[in-house]
């Protein structure tokens, strides 16, 4: 595995692979990987000639410095594991690499429809900023095919409008929540919980899989009350669990009339904001079967 930390030197080797009629997965990250970006890489390593990473903790996407100064970083144990993984190229650019300052880097794009709930209003200015990176990444890398979590719902549809409004090119593939054995979602984040709290965080994954047994008998409003209580405890304290259509984002009265129904939650464990999600209906849709 090769690391390269300057955007001209990554353009070179990816055009030359491109020259070869090369196929290239790209998954975005801001390191600190666990299995859940491994898996992202493993599915780009199957599905494409070439396969790169980028490790970049974007400062654009945090509305809270505080979050950002303490998001871990360790690119020396990142590489290791990529290259264990089978990762053909590492790009770990600088924020100067990213945003130079002659150049204007965030595309025009509307994506209120989109941010108006969740984890929009309380992350102001959050998905600009992700809009923003993964656009400049995508200039950067140009891959055919861009690799991404379902852990982070609203973040993959917003890049998937992104992707089809500006008609890029590359296409975007949704990869599955890794979880924990206990269910608590993977994530960066996670290292920051003590071992207590990280077992006792089951309770999310708990209340997304009864949220998901619920939907059949009972009434979404009431089951998102029922979870809002449920993870209020001395330690958890959540910010929303919210029964979504899982394209546009706007609540479920009657679940006849979606195809798509997510259940999405935020939870302050202490100081640690987690997030997880839950496909209550049409999974498939997500992760329709490989053709043969
Ligand atoms: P991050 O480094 O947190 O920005 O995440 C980079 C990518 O990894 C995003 O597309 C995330 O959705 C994805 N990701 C993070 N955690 C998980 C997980 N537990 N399972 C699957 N994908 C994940």
């Amino acid at each position: 595995m090769k690391t390269y930390k300057r955007v001209s030197t990554i353009k070179k080797y990816l055009a030359s692979h491109r020259r070869k009629k090369q196929t290239i997965g790209f998954i975005p990250t801001m390191g600190a990987l666990h299995e859940g970006h491994v898996s992202l890489a493993k599915a780009s390593i199957e599905e494409n000639d070439i396969t790169v990473v980028s490790v970049f903790v974007n400062p654009t996407q945090f509305n809270q410095t505080e979050d950002l100064k303490k998001y871990p970083r360790n690119l020396e144990k990142d590489a290791a594991i990529l290259k264990e993984a089978g990762v053909d190229y590492l790009f770990a650019p600088s924020v100067n690499q990213v945003y130079p300052l002659s150049k204007k880097t965030g595309p025009k794009l509307d994506i209120d429809h989109l941010t108006f709930s969740m984890e929009g209003p309380n992350r102001p200015g959050h998905f600009e900023g992700v809009v923003q990176v993964v656009h400049r990444l995508v200039k950067i890398t140009n891959p055919d095919l861009i690799y991404m979590g379902q852990k982070d719902f609203q973040q993959f549809t917003i890049i998937q409008y992104m992707l089809t409004h500006l008609k890029m090119r590359t296409r975007l593939r949704v990869c599955p929540i890794i979880r924990e054995e206990n269910g608590l979602a993977m994530s960066s984040r996670n290292q920051r919980l003590s071992k207590k709290i990280k077992t006792e965080a089951s309770i999310i994954y708990n209340n997304l899989v009864a949220a998901k047994k619920a939907l059949k008998s009972k009434k979404p409003d009431a089951i998102e009350r029922k979870a809002m209580k449920d993870l209020k405890t001395g330690v958890f304290d959540p910010e929303y669990f919210e029964i979504v259509d899982g394209y546009t984002f706007k609540k479920i009265t009657n679940p006849n009339r979606h195809k798509l129904i997510v259940a999405c939650t935020a939870v302050w464990a202490k100081k640690v904001r987690l997030i997880d999600n839950m496909i209550l209906k049409g999974e498939h849709l997500l992760y329709p079967k490989k053709k043969k």
